[in-house]
């Protein structure tokens, strides 16, 4: 399901460009084209979600994959908290009131020496 005039589904399309780390059938992840830190990673389905607020129930199944993925690409980016520390933040921004810029659901990846810069 794609949404008309929607960056994220445009990007997840191929439709626009941008640095693709991960694509499955489910969903993508590309780097965020103004980095707030070293790593800045975005998760997306490809089906269009417009909030978190939007979700239902049966959004469920998507989201725990959407989870786990976050988890395996924190991994794959090297920022996985491990017995060897490191970590990582994952942030959703929902609405105007979270700050939300973009109306297609993503997950921020957040990682590296601080300082960090502002998001938004
Ligand atoms: P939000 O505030 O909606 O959670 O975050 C949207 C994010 O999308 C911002 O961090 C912004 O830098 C990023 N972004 C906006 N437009 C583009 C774009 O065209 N390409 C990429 N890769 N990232 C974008
Ligand atoms: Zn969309």
């Amino acid at each position: 399901m794609s949404h008309e005039n929607c960056l994220f589904c445009k990007i997840a399309a191929g439709e626009i460009p941008s640095t693709k780390v991960h694509e499955d059938e489910e969903f993508v992840a590309f780097k965020d084209i103004r980095p707030a830190a070293q790593t800045h990673i975005l998760v997306i389905p490809r089906k269009h979600i417009a909030t978190l607020s939007n979700c239902t129930e049966s959004d469920a199944p998507l989201l725990g994959r959407m989870m786990i993925l976050v988890s395996r690409l924190a991994e794959q980016l090297g920022c996985a908290y491990t017995g060897g520390e490191t970590g990582f933040r994952t942030v959703i921004n929902t609405g105007p009131g979270g700050g939300q810029e973009v109306y297609h659901l993503h997950a921020h990846i957040l990682a590296g020496p601080r300082p960090w810069h502002r998001m938004g």
